[in-house]
């Protein structure tokens, strides 16, 4: 890709990014790169870089963000939080853009493998329910540890749970994602880089 020109850039990308604002301080960050230096995936993978990526939220570097693959790179250890002086939560803004790149077909091949289980979930209230033989194996091992039975889940609750999918529009949104329709991800974040940084 080429490198990218002003043009290229959104003012209102921020706010399109953190559109439930939760993550509202960014413009507080210090650019001190703790969150960078702090962080597990950054140490194994060099071209990830929580303070770049806060630094593209911010300039509105759209499309080499949400077509990256660097977005799918955190695992929400939450350790940058933890750090940073001024309380970004990094992590939610991760969220956040992982939200907005899915909107574009972006990363579909990591949300893929969990639609089955949310799809349980509002079927069954549970993301994972046993065989009845399992479960029957699962309630002798209780019983022998005297704990608690397995927890039933009332049809009333699984109405609702599944009222809040449908109504939120989850289930239309999961049942629609399919890998047919997936954009590809970039795996290079740094080329093409304004900054160089
Ligand atoms: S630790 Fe916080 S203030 Fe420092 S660069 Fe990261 S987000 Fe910004
Ligand atoms: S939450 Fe993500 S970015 Fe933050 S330290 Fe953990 S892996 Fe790194």
């Amino acid at each position: 890709m080429s490198r990218e020109r002003e043009k290229d850039l959104s003012g209102d990308f921020y706010a399109e990014v953190d559109a439930y604002q939760l993550v509202p301080n960014l413009s507080e960050c210090l650019a001190c790169g703790k969150c960078t230096g702090g962080c597990p995936v950054a140490a194994l993978t060099p071209s990830y870089n929580p303070r770049q990526i806060i630094r593209d939220v911010a300039t509105g570097n759209t499309d080499k963000l949400l077509e990256s693959e660097e977005i799918w790179r955190c695992f929400w250890c939450a350790g940058c939080y933890m750090g940073c002086p001024v309380d970004i939560h990094f992590p939610l803004l991760m969220m956040e853009l992982r939200y907005r790149a899915v909107a574009r077909n972006r990363g579909l091949k990591y949300i893929l493998p969990f639609k089955k289980f949310a799809l349980r979930a509002r079927q069954d209230g549970l993301t994972f329910v046993p065989s009845p033989k399992s479960r029957e194996r699962i309630m002798e091992l209780r019983r022998d540890m005297g704990v608690t039975p397995w927890p039933e889940i009332s049809d009333k609750a699984k109405e609702e749970y599944a009222a809040l999918f449908d109504l939120s529009g989850t289930t239309a949104w999961l049942e629609a994602i399919e890998m047919a329709s997936a954009e590809p991800v970039r795996s290079t974040y740094s080329e093409g880089r304004i900054t160089g940084e």
